[in-house]
């Protein structure tokens, strides 16, 4: 089969590579990729937003499936015009995908179809917003409607705080389009987990567990980022809590996905807290995550295009898992997640025996590879426990990088 995996980093490459070692697979091709995926896949130089281009080399090269990894193309319905094509695509319609774009829509949508999650309101107007965070009193958290790449969201600590960030958004338009109205939630208080499942219609197959570090610096302080490392699975959540997770929250959207005129394809994803009410959704991603992909699949024994094919065909695959641990830590470049120099060299790549390496903002140069990005790569070991992975994977950073041009955390998987 001829594949095709939209998108540029580290989620993407550790696709390709559980994509690569399938018999099935017979050319992989990545729109764009990034340095490591142009290692073991065909990159073509085309924007994951070029979505007319997309289609055109899907024709063009005869791809049998399509992947998608980042949500704007989502949004931009490159999955509606995939079906459209006559091509098979493994990626949510734009409505369904909505589940992810609007921060209201969500909301709505949970409290229609009975999903736990923090208590709200909506507001397009910053004087009514104000009026009601004076009434629930901080700490409140604020939430911009759209996607703002992991920036629209302020848990305030105080009220004056969460007004600032009202105006921020509603009045100073900080996040334009995406922040026409403003979420206000009730702050929850637990442990955060991710739980993912390869969703058609009605049918979910639940993935194991992650948890991921989004904060920049150790002990979760510092700007939100895309993700600083992960691991998986994540042992201080019970059985039945994650049996309850996948009834009453993935089979619950999926359902109603469906029975409101929008059924639901792909990787739909989860961000849940555990409170002491049990879990509840902080938010819901209609794809796969980043970096929760890059610890989740190299635990999973199935081939993933059998998976894939399977899913889509109406026939839900039994997951098998190795029965070990994954830890993965983010190389980030220096300044990230502000502003950051590209360009910088990076090592010789060797991973050990147990470690392997995921590429995210690399780029391969007649001198060697460089940064491009401000998540460069991500370093990660499979152990027997969570300890061993971790260890493993610091070993090899500490071996390997060196550079005052990249930071990383020192304490990923070390509390749970
Ligand atoms: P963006 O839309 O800007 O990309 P995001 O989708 O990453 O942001 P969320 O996942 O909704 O934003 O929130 C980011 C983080 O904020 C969460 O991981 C969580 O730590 C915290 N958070 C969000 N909502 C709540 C809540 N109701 N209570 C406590 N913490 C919350």
């Amino acid at each position: 089969m001829n594949l095709l995996v939209v998108g540029r980093g580290g989620r993407e490459h550790s696709i390709v590579l559980k994509l690569a070692e399938s018999e099935k697979a017979d050319r992989i091709y990545a729109a764009p990729g990034n340095g490591g995926i142009s290692e073991i896949a065909s990159c073509v130089n085309i924007d994951e937003q070029n979505i007319d281009r997309l289609v055109d080399f899907a024709v063009e090269k005869q791809i049998d499936l399509t992947i998608v990894g980042p949500e704007n193309p989502l949004l931009d319905g490159i999955a509606d015009r995939f079906h459209e094509a006559g091509l098979a695509i493994f990626a949510p319609t734009k409505q369904a995908a909505f589940i992810e774009g609007s921060k209201q829509y969500a909301k709505d949508f949970m409290k229609q179809y009975d999903i736990p999650t923090a208590a709200y309101a909506s507001f397009t107007d910053a004087e009514e917003a104000k009026t009601y965070i004076e009434e629930k009193e901080a700490p409140v958290v604020v939430k911009a409607d759209g996607l703002a790449a992991g920036k629209g969201v302020v848990v305030a600590q105080t009220t004056e705080e969460a007004m600032r960030t009202v105006d921020e958004i509603l009045v100073n338009k900080a996040f334009a389009e995406a922040g026409k109205s403003v979420v206000i939630e009730e702050c929850l208080s637990g442990r955060e987990f991710s739980l993912m499942a390869f969703v058609h219609g009605r049918s979910v197959t639940p993935m194991i567990p992650a948890r991921d570090h989004k904060r920049a610096y150790d002990h979760d302080r510092g700007p939100n980022t895309g993700g600083m490392g992960a691991f998986a699975p994540v042992t201080d959540i019970s059985e039945a809590t994650l049996k309850f997770a996948v009834e009453h929250i993935l089979q619950r959207a999926a359902d109603g996905l469906a029975e409101s005129g929008c059924p639901f394809t792909g990787i739909l994803y989860a961000g849940l807290m555990m409170t002491g009410d049990g879990p509840k959704v902080i938010e819901f991603n209609a794809r796969f995550g980043d970096p929760e992909t890059q610890v989740v699949l190299p635990l999973l024994k199935n081939d993933l295009v059998e998976v894939f094919l399977d899913v889509l065909n109406g026939r839900a695959p039994e997951l098998r898992w190795e029965h070990q641990t994954c830890a993965g830590v983010v190389l980030a470049s220096k300044g990230y997640p502000g502003s950051y120099e590209k360009g910088a060299l990076l090592p010789e790549m060797h991973p050990g025996v147990n470690t392997f390496i995921v590429h995210a903002g690399t780029r391969k140069t007649t001198a060697g590879l460089v940064s491009d990005g401000g998540r460069v790569l991500l370093a990660g070991a499979k152990g027997q426990h969570l300890a061993d992975a971790v260890d493993t994977t610091y070993q090899w950073l500490e071996r390997n990088v060196g550079s005052e041009d990249f930071f990383y955390r020192n304490d990923i998987g070390k509390y749970q």
